[in-house]
């Protein structure tokens, strides 16, 4: 079946409701069955919308608007428009076919008189608000699409939000496991006996980062501290890894003590020191592991 496609100005026409009810009616049967023109019908509203955001490159097609406002001038004329749309206080409204039949008019004014006068009628006042109220239909339609793509914006970034929370919870939750005094420590052993004192140590050599707990460990005197050593693969010497005590159940921690980047361990090593630390170890070392390289 080879159809015509409706013409730009037609579906323009078509979009702004200004078509003759047949013409809207032949436009309509041809758009349920012409994907083409749905889509051109779908793009022209779009536009539409834009130029109603008085966008100033967005001209509409050459023609349409002349056409449009020569409809609009040809339906002043067109009777069925005039009997409905009278506003003027000067003028008498032009009796409709039933009120002549059931009601004689009482007006002098004879239906001629009124005819006269209809054509200088001022359709402006009338325009106005349809014209106002379809560019506010256009706006309210474009906006609502861009506040849906803003809302989808705004979803993504509080999935990630979400996302890096939870991130960080864990990290904290990791954290708090290791070094609340609240957390039960219990290091389990073959068979009965006092637990040995052990160490564990974490450590990222590229960034600095270590983390040490502690279990078992015996008390020390109140002017005393235990301190962690870093012994170097390089063969540089130990580097101070951070200061603890032992709780009352013999716990501790040290968690990401400031640390130079990049030593890499070949050992492990506490001692016990001075309440103030020291920059070298006191031996003897009580523990140590060896890295594993
Ligand atoms: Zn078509």
């Amino acid at each position: 079946m080879n159809v015509q496609h409706i013409s730009e100005e037609d579906l323009i026409l078509y979009s702004m409701q200004s078509l003759s009810a047949g013409e809207t009616a032949t436009a309509e049967l041809h758009l349920e069955n012409c994907t083409e023109c749905s889509a051109r019908l779908a793009e022209i509203a779009g536009d539409l919308a834009l130029l109603a955001l008085s966008v100033p490159q967005q001209a509409a097609p050459a023609g349409a608007r002349d056409r449009f406002l020569s409809r609009i001038a040809t339906e002043v004329q067109a009777p069925h428009l005039s009997n409905s749309a009278a506003s003027s206080a000067e003028m008498t409204p032009a009796p409709s076919p039933v009120l002549q039949k059931t009601e004689p008019p009482t007006n002098v004014e004879t239906p001629e008189v009124a005819r006269e006068v209809r054509p200088k009628r001022n359709w402006f006042p009338i325009l106005v608000p349809w014209a106002a109220a379809f560019a506010m239909l256009a706006v309210a339609g474009y906006l609502g699409s861009k506040n849906q793509k803003l809302e989808e914006l705004l979803n993504t970034d509080k999935g990630q939000i979400a996302r890096l929370s939870v991130d960080s919870a864990r990290a904290q939750q990791l954290i708090d496991t290791l070094t609340s005094p609240e957390a039960k420590q219990v290091t389990l052993t073959e068979g009965k006996g006092t637990p040995p004192p052990t160490g564990h140590t974490s450590y990222l050599a590229d960034r600095g980062a270590l983390v040490f707990v502690g279990n078992n460990l015996k008390p020390i005197p109140a002017n005393k501290t235990y301190e962690l050593w870093i012994i170097p693969a390089n063969g540089k010497p130990p580097v101070p890894a951070g200061l603890f005590r032992p709780d009352d159940k013999g716990s501790a921690s040290v968690i990401l003590p400031k640390l130079p980047e990049g030593v890499p361990a070949k050992a492990f090593g506490v001692t016990v020191e001075n309440a103030e630390g020291a920059t070298s170890p006191t031996l003897p070392i009580v523990l140590a592991g060896a890295a594993g390289l």
